[in-house]
C-alpha cells in the first residue's frame, strides 16, 4: 500500500470543498486506529484522546500540505507520532517502547541515545512535511517502485520466509545475526538475500544517478524511510480483519502474525486494536462528536 488511492482522492476533494458529511465520514474512518496507536504510547486515555483530536485539527487546518505521497492513514499516523514525541519531550518521560522502536534505537546506539529523540530527528527528514527537491522525490519514487515490486513478488508466489527477512532487513534495519536469531536461517544466507535485494533495487534506480555516490549506510537509511512512508509490506486493513477472525490460510495468518507481533509494526497493531475495539460503539460516538465539534470550523466553506 502506498500513495493515495482514487477513493481517498475523491474524499479529500470533498473535504477541501468544505463538505461536512465527508469530513464526518473521514473522522469516523480513522479515529479508532489513531486512538489505539496513541494509547499504546500514552498511559492516560485522556492524553490519547487529546492528541487524536489535535491530529485531526492539524490535518484539516493544514490540508494544503498533504502531498499525497503516503496514504491518508500514514499521513495521519505521522502527524500523531510527532505530537506524541512532542508530548514526551515536554514531559521528560521515558517508558518502554514497541519492538520496532527498540530496533530503531539499536541502529543509533551510540550510548544512551533517546529513542524518541532519534525518532524525531529521523522523521525530520522522513516526514511528509519535509520540503524536498524534485530529484530526491524522483529517487524515492523509484525506490518505492523497486521495493514494492520486490514485496509483491514475495506475496504473489508466496515466500513469506523471505518476505519476513526482507522486512527485518529494510523496514527495521536489523543486523544479519539478529535476524538469524528470529528466523531460522543462518546469517550467511541472510547476507545473500540482502545482497541480492540491494542489487536488484540499485539496478532499478540506476537512472537516478545521484545514488552513485551514496554509501551503503545512507542507502539503507533511505530504504527504510521509503519503506515506512509507503508502508510497503503492511497488510490491508481487511486482511488484518480476516486475521482477527482467523479466516486467513495458514501462510498468510502466520505472516500477518509475524508482521504485527514479531516485527511489531505499530501501524498495523493500531489497526488491529481498533478492529478489536469496534464493538464499543457508544464510546466511539462520544469521541466522534468531540472531534467534529473542534474541527468543523476549519473546513473551508465555498463563498
Ligand atoms: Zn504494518
Amino acid at each position: 500500500m502506498s500513495g493515495i488511492g482514487e477513493a481517498e482522492q475523491y474524499l479529500l476533494k470533498q473535504i477541501r470543498r468544505g463538505d461536512e458529511q465527508a469530513w464526518e465520514r473521514f473522522v469516523k474512518r480513522y479515529r479508532g486506529r489513531l486512538l489505539s496507536f496513541a494509547q499504546v504510547k500514552l498511559r492516560q486515555r485522556a492524553d490519547a484522546e487529546d492528541l487524536v483530536q489535535d491530529t485531526f485539527v492539524a490535518f484539516v487546518a493544514g490540508l494544503v500540505n498533504c502531498r499525497g505521497e503516503s496514504s491518508l492513514e500514514t499521513y495521519l499516523f505521522t502527524i500523531l507520532r510527532h505530537k506524541i514525541i512532542n508530548l514526551y519531550r515536554s514531559a521528560h518521560t521515558r517508558r518502554t517502547c514497541l519492538i520496532q522502536d527498540v530496533y530503531k534505537s539499536l541502529r543509533t546506539d551510540d550510548g544512551g541515545s533517546d529513542v524518541y529523540e532519534y525518532l524525531a530527528s529521523d522523521e525530520a527528514t522522513a516526514s511528509v512535511y519535509a520540503r524536498r527537491d524534485e530529484r530526491s522525490d524522483l529517487l524515492r519514487q523509484s525506490l518505492a517502485e523497486a521495493l514494492g515490486s520486490l514485496v509483491d513478488g514475495y506475496k504473489k508466489d508466496p515466500n513469506f520466509r523471505d518476505l519476513e527477512i526482507v522486512e527485518l532487513l529494510f523496514y527495521c534495519q536489523l543486523a544479519n545475526r539478529d535476524i538469524a536469531k528470529i528466523i531460522d536461517v543462518n546469517d550467511k544466507n541472510i547476507a545473500v538475500i540482502k545482497h541480492r535485494c540491494i542489487k536488484q533495487v540499485r539496478k532499478h534506480v540506476a537512472r537516478c544517478s545521484d545514488l552513485s555516490g551514496s554509501d551503503d549506510e545512507h542507502f539503507e537509511d533511505l530504504l527504510t524511510q521509503v519503506w515506512e512512508a509507503g508502508r510497503l509490506s503492511c497488510p490491508k486493513r481487511s486482511t488484518i480483519g480476516a486475521y482477527l477472525l482467523e479466516t486467513l490460510d495458514e501462510g498468510w495468518y502466520d505472516y500477518v502474525d509475524f508482521h504485527i507481533n514479531t516485527l511489531g509494526c505499530q501501524f498495523c497493531r493500531a489497526n488491529l486494536d481498533d478492529l478489536k475495539r469496534q464493538t464499543t460503539e457508544d464510546e466511539s460516538q462520544r469521541i466522534q462528536a468531540r472531534i467534529m465539534e473542534s474541527t468543523v470550523g476549519f473546513l473551508h466553506k465555498p463563498r
